[in-house]
């Protein structure tokens, strides 16, 4: 049972994190208080910005004490509301946005160290600095933070060749919730001490541990890439063309997304600066890039296996970028996609996974058995086929009150993704997380064993609930 501070606790705060610190102005907070989506609204007793990872020891200690819960944020990009706190007022909000330093970055060793603060794209920014690339990059890399990357466990684009961000965390730093440090930084290779508390804490989403810090893995600058848009009727087409690219150039395959034309009408309408890159429309579009050392020979070999999908009937219409600026305009299409479905208005969204072989079969079959339960309903799916990942959004029907119908509707119908998602064998969270979004859905649908688990795990790191309540488990 967690308790509100004390107007003395407050107090000890305020006097220990300074003025640029501690906030309990709502003013500043308001902005933080409301997650990416609009969706969950909060209230917090003060916000709370450390700058060093002794001051956030030092804020859980305090915390624990008294009994106070804490939630910890990032950029606040996440989608499942995981960085929002409650309504009662009760919680002190954590941002990590301050400890924003890139400690150093070995460019032999090709490891950076970045506090949790860092946003994604400064880093990005640094590692190119020494000839490096830091490979996961993702619609948000303008406010997320490496803590909040940590955190979901976060994927992006770049998954297909390089993994999430757990296969890149080499080393992580934090506070558990007892206030002590954890120094996990070291880039081991080889570390059998048992349990892995660095992977733990990557997709913890706050509940377990602070993170304050992470070694990161980086590759070499990317000398070369190739980035194409490809017109094409249906997933199982894109499917076959993926494996096709895969078995030919797998190894310098980065990304392949998919793209629903209605995704794309909703881009052109509402972020500016943005255009169809083919002059026919294609019911459904491939993003694909190639990364590697020269030019010339990833040119020759895209320009080669796509000229040989068309041959086959596979693809219609091809366009390739004629340089980096090109590639973005392709990038910025796919990016757009949660912002221009967001001015369309209000819909149900479900980051979910199945095998990649299935997937052609749950975007096919999926909205037939939405549209069975609720006539009228219109889904689309876009994102990392290669990574069988999908984003699949379902809007209410044209001629309802949106927001009225999904208050009414929007469970039974969520209900009807994640069951047909389970019965294929796959996760009702792919990379977003679990949050508050889908606490009550996880603890309904997953397996008992795996439940078990989670809560023994979390009852056992933080037995009095202190992180980020609410979240996660229920
Ligand atoms: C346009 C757009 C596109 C996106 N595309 C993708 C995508 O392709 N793939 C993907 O995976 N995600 C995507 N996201 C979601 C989001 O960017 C990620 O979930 C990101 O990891 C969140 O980082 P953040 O710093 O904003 O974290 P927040 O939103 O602040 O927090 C997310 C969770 O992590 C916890 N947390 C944050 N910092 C810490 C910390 N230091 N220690 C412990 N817990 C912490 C929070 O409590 C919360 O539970 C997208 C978001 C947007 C807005």
């Amino acid at each position: 049972m967690t308790r509100p501070p004390s107007p003395a606790l407050l107090q000890t705060l305020a006097d220990l994190l300074g003025p640029k610190g501690y906030s309990s102005d709502s003013e500043t907070m308001t902005p933080w208080l409301t997650d990416w989506r609009g969706k969950y609204h909060g209230a917090a007793a003060a916000m709370l910005s450390p700058a060093s990872t002794e001051e956030v020891a030092a804020i859980v200690r305090l915390c624990a004490a008294e009994g106070v819960a804490v939630v910890p944020q990032g950029g606040n990009s996440g989608m499942v509301g995981g960085a929002t706190p409650d309504a009662s007022g009760d919680q002190l909000l954590l941002s990590l946005r301050r400890m924003n330093r890139v400690r150093q970055i070995d460019g032999t060793a090709h490891i950076a160290i970045a506090e949790a603060g860092v946003i994604l794209e400064n880093f990005h920014h640094a590692a190119l600095e020494k000839g490096l690339r830091f490979p996961l990059t993702l619609g948000g890399k303008g406010s997320a933070t490496i803590g909040g990357l940590v955190s979901t466990n976060a994927g992006g684009t770049q998954v297909l060749r390089h993994g999430t961000m757990r296969a890149l965390v080499a080393g992580v730093e934090a506070v558990l919730p007892d206030g002590s440090i954890f120094d996990g930084l070291a880039p081991l290779k080889k570390d059998n001490r048992g349990y892995d508390l660095r992977h733990l804490l990557c997709g913890a989403e706050g509940t377990l541990g602070i993170v304050t810090a992470a070694s990161l893995r980086l590759v070499p600058a990317t000398a070369a890439r190739q980035t194409a848009w490809i017109g094409l009727d249906s997933p199982a087409t894109a499917l076959v063309l993926l494996r096709r690219l895969d078995a030919a150039i797998g190894s310098a395959l980065e990304g392949f997304e998919i793209i629903p034309r209605n995704c794309v009408e909703a881009v052109l309408r509402h972020i500016p600066q943005t255009r169809d890159p083919l002059a026919d429309r294609y019911p459904w579009y491939a993003l694909v890039e190639l990364a590697g050392d020269q030019h010339d020979a990833l040119a020759a070999d895209l320009e080669t296996e796509l000229a040989a999908a068309i041959d086959a009937g596979l693809v219609g219409d091809v366009a390739i970028a004629k340089n980096d600026s090109e590639s973005e305009d392709f990038w910025r299409l796919r990016d757009s996609i949660s912002e221009a479905e967001r001015a369309e208005g209000p819909a149900l969204q479900h980051d979910v996974s199945v095998p990649v072989d299935l997937m052609p079969r749950f975007i096919a079959e999926n909205p037939a058995r939405l549209e069975a339960a609720f006539p009228g309903l219109r889904a689309l799916s876009f994102g990392h086929l290669g990574d069988g990942n999908i984003h699949h959004h379902v809007q209410p029907p044209a001629d309802v009150d949106g927001k009225a119908w999904l208050t009414a509707n929007g469970e039974a119908a969520s209900r009807i993704v994640y069951r047909h998602v389970i019965e294929l064998g796959g996760s009702i969270s792919a990379e977003h997380g679990i949050g508050q979004m889908k606490r009550d859905i996880l603890a309904e649908l997953d397996s008992p064993a795996r439940l078990a688990a989670l809560r023994a795990i979390k009852a056992g790191l933080d037995p009095e609930g202190l992180f980020n309540p609410g979240k996660l488990i229920a």
